[in-house]
């Protein structure tokens, strides 16, 4: 490991101007970076510590009826808040189908929407990645590819993200806050997390020195009709090989309105707005799910071993939409412990 600076400044003009510095990275439970930092896959100069910074450790309700969760709320508060798990199941439900009871107890709301990649590529500092090393390559087009995404990839990197809450948070179409060098501004979470491209070293739209401050839920009520189902190796403690969080507003077995997202597959989280429009006003039945499926994965290819993940994910959308529409979710509950 790289030696490093120590900053844990106490207040957020301080944590900014820290983050702004060359080579700086924010720390706050440490759940991706420590490994991350062993791997010798970051380097940082400067580690800011965010920890005891006030005023982003609280789930509170807003005055337009959202409710805003503090970046440091950690993954474990947010699944057992009696306000998220009445209003919000399916972010709670795919909070609790992600690691494990002492990662979620440490890991942070903004940390989980900052982890990185997976790919085995990206961990091994003695192979190529385009992520890691900009322009080395990427030995995963053509190499061992089970995990790897399937939508928006570019000939640079072929990564998914691996958060089962992100995938949650863009099915609700929540708000990232973040507060930088430049004040703060307000990210639509379709717009937070980045397609690959030209540059996959960059997964997010965050600016130099910008710190995720919170995340807030609109008030959209999908409480009755929802669903996060994953599709992984094992039970627990496995990355999504595919995953969906679907959401539904019914008037009888018509759909007003449809959420649906998917995980495991890109490298941020899949929505695609034209499929969920097509939903509305049809019957919540199989064969409508099917045709959102068959829309959601148009231009969907596979690299060889994930060519799999294509057939997985037409069916477990439409599984998942079904569970939705039922009002009988994918159970997480073998995971809760108190
Ligand atoms: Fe690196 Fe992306 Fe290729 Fe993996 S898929 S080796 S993260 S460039």
């Amino acid at each position: 490991m790289n030696r490093f600076s120590y900053a844990r400044p106490d207040d957020l003009a301080g944590a900014v101007a820290h983050a702004a510095q060359p080579s700086a990275r924010i720390i706050a439970g440490g759940t991706n970076l420590i490994d991350l930092m062993k791997y010798n896959v970051e380097r940082p100069v400067r580690l800011i510590d965010i920890t005891r910074l006030p005023g982003l450790n609280a789930i509170e309700p807003t005055e337009s009826g959202s409710l805003r969760i503090g970046a440091l709320v950690t993954n474990g508060t947010v699944a057992y808040d009696d306000r998220v798990v009445a209003r919000y199941p399916l972010l709670a439900s795919a909070i609790l189908a992600g690691a494990s009871p002492q990662l979620r107890n440490a890991a942070t709301t903004g940390g989980n929407l900052l982890q990185r990649t997976r790919c085995y590529y990206f961990y091994d500092s003695g192979t190529a990645c385009n992520k890691r090393e900009p322009g080395s390559g990427c030995p995963a087009i053509g190499g061992v590819n089970r995990i790897h995404a399937i939508l928006g990839t570019s000939e640079h990197c072929i990564a998914t993200h691996p958060s089962d809450m992100c995938v949650s948070l863009a099915a609700l179409a929540a708000t990232v806050h973040v507060t930088g060098p430049n004040g703060e501004r307000a990210i639509p979470f379709a717009d937070f997390h980045r397609l690959p491209g030209d540059h996959p070293e960059r997964d997010t739209t965050l600016e130099d020195g910008e710190i995720v401050t919170a995340v807030e839920l609109p008030p959209d009520d999908f409480s009755a009709h929802f669903s996060y189902l994953k599709l992984r190796d094992r039970l627990s403690y496995a990355f999504a090989l595919v995953s969906v969080a679907a959401a539904l507003d019914l008037e009888g077995n018509t759909i007003r309105t449809a959420r649906i997202a998917l995980g495991g597959v890109a490298h941020k989280p899949w929505r695609l707005r034209a499929a969920e429009d097509a939903l509305s006003g049809r019957p919540a039945i199989s064969e409508s799910f099917a045709r959102a499926a068959e829309h959601l994965l148009s231009g969907a290819k596979g690299f060889g071993h994930n060519d799999f993940k294509i057939g997985l994910a037409r069916q477990a959308i439409v599984r998942a939409l079904e569970q939705a529409t039922a009002g009988t979710p994918q159970s997480q509950t073998d995971k809760r412990i108190r």
